[in-house]
């Protein structure tokens, strides 16, 4: 059955509700639907204007302790977006990194096994690994994986999903579908440093950031790999088609991305200086020069990096009817707008 959207008996769990996809499908589901939302989170600071919201209830609470765990899984539906998933972490927090992203998210896969909640769980497209500049179309059900060494310790979160997909698809009665998003981009991603968070964030908010400061964007070994770039206002609506038809959505991996917002690094900096520029009506070239950056000196010993991402969408096309629609410059315009606004006290 269809879940309908004007249910109010049905309630969703949001786990890590109060993070950048989660905030985005928070307001979707309060605004298209007459759902209630359970929302688990450590952090409720995107989210302050749901906070009393009387369709919503909320518990600032750990996904680590069984309590939580047990308490979540008593939904019908447990959307799993909460995991450590910086890049900048991956090397200086393997062992919290690896918990997070395989011993938290297991322990509520079998929980929901043994309730019978449908489990949406977050991967991550990264489970592609070290893939290489002329990988082609990466495709769920035939593409296999190869990592670096343990030495390289970037794929310590990498491996940390795979096996949670691994653990997921084996489970006896678990009703699942897995995501795996590619670059989701737009409002409120990420943080800028030292304002409301520490470390280096995603590009997109690395490259705000520096565009805000008048500093110059870091190429990390040259900017030569490439990701396709997808709007996250597609990713929710990627997840409402997943709503809609469960039935095909059951036991099934889905990348989500948009195959044809695929771009070099060094382009995505040409184009956000561009687009800055314009925003702010300035000469282009009053920004400072982009700045080639070694991999390892910028985020630390055993960093390294996948090379072309490049989603096959088939599967969620044939499957779900969805394809996502919003071209890179317009999401790229719209999170620098956001971006120059919601930090225009704190650009030093
Ligand atoms: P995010 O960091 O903005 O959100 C994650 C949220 O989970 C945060 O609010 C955080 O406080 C919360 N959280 C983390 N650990 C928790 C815990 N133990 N207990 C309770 N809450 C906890 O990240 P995001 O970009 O919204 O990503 C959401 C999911 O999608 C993650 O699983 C991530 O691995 C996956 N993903 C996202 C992207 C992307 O492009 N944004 C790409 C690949 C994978
Ligand atoms: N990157 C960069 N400069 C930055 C931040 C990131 O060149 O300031 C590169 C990074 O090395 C990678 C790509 O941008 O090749 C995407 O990095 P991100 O951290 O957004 O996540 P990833 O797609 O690697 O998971």
């Amino acid at each position: 059955m269809p879940l309908q959207f004007n249910d109010p008996a049905i309630t969703v769990a949001i786990v890590g509700c109060g993070g950048f996809i989660g905030s985005h499908l928070l307001d979707a589901v309060l605004c298209r639907t007459k759902w209630r939302v359970f929302g688990v989170d450590v952090d409720f600071y995107r989210i302050q204007h749901r906070l009393h919201d009387e369709r919503c209830e909320f518990l600032n609470a750990d996904l680590a302790d069984p309590g939580v765990v047990e308490r979540i899984a008593k939904f019908p539906v447990v959307v799993n977006l909460a995991a450590i998933c910086t890049p900048s972490r991956y090397m200086a927090e393997a062992p919290a990194v690896i918990r997070s992203n395989y011993d938290h998210p297991a322990a509520l896969a079998e929980a929901c096994a043994k309730s019978g909640a449908w489990l949406i769980h977050f991967s991550t497209s990264e489970v592609y690994g070290r893939t290489l500049e002329d990988s082609g179309e990466l495709d769920e059900e035939s593409t296999g994986f190869v990592f670096g060494p343990v030495a390289s310790s970037r794929w310590s979160y990498a491996t940390a999903k795979l096996l949670t997909e691994r653990f997921i698809a084996g489970l006896e009665g678990l009703n699942w579908t897995i995501v795996r998003p590619f670059n989701f981009v737009g409002p409120y991603m990420d943080f800028m440093p030292g304002v409301d968070g520490e470390g280096i964030p995603r590009v997109l908010a690395s490259f705000s950031t520096a565009l805000v400061r008048g500093e110059p964007l870091k190429l990390v070994n040259g900017g030569k790999a490439r990701r396709t770039f997808t709007s996250v206002f597609d990713a929710i609506d990627f997840m409402f088609a997943l709503f809609v038809a469960r039935e095909n959505a059951l036991s099934q991996i889905f990348n989500v991305g948009n195959p044809d917002n695929e771009v070099s690094i060094a382009d995505l900096a040409a184009r956000m200086r561009r687009i800055y520029a314009h925003l702010k009506g300035v000469p282009e070239e009053s920004l400072p020069v982009p700045e080639v950056v070694d991999g390892e000196a910028y985020y630390g010993r055993g960093y390294d990096d996948s090379m072309r991402r490049l989603p096959s969408v088939e599967k969620s096309s044939r499957l779900l009817g969805f394809r996502a629609q919003v071209p890179l410059d317009v999401v790229l315009e719209e999170s620098l707008n956001w971006f120059i606004g919601h930090y225009s006290d704190a650009a030093d």
